[in-house]
């Protein structure tokens, strides 16, 4: 998976991905599910297995997720739901309340959106030109005016 500026990874593993709801036909099937500070993926295997391709079946930022829930059936495994603007995928994987845990963590880290109130620091660097003296070669700084080796103007 190719990680974006800023991005890193907080968590993965093997999970099985059903789609919910009658719309989308991805993502289905095994592959491996990503959490990082930015999103969650998943990723599976495309084409021959032995290939190692991956294809990303599904992707969404963390800040477009409406919410995750455990989905415990009375028959077999709890499942990871994520609902979001692009339907509803679950996911079978390993200890879906740890990844509830993750994902909450993760979008409490998130930046608050722009103009959310907070006051941004901007840093603003002057660039010093420097100069050469004409009478003793010595370089001066330009907004000083004054050379700083023989006090000529620059
Ligand atoms: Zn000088």
């Amino acid at each position: 998976m190719l990680l974006g500026h800023g991005e890193v990874p907080l968590r993965s593993a093997y999970a099985v991905a059903a789609p919910e709801g009658p719309s989308s036909a991805r993502p289905k099937g095994p592959g491996v599910l990503y959490l990082t500070n930015h999103r969650l993926v998943f990723e599976a295997p495309v084409g021959r297995r032995a290939s190692g391709e991956t294809d990303t079946q599904f992707e969404v930022a963390l800040h477009d997720l409406t919410n995750v829930s455990v989905r415990r059936p009375r028959v077999g495994a709890p499942r990871l739901v994520l609902e979001t603007s692009q339907g509803r995928p679950s996911f079978d994987v390993l200890d879906p309340d740890a990844w509830t845990a993750s994902i909450a963590q993760a979008r409490r880290a998130l930046p608050p959106p722009p103009g959310a109130g907070e006051t941004s620091v901007h840093v603003i660097e002057r660039q010093v030109v420097k100069v050469r003296c004409r009478y003793c070669s010595a370089l001066g700084n330009e907004l000083d005016g004054r050379c700083p080796s023989c006090g000529a103007p620059l």
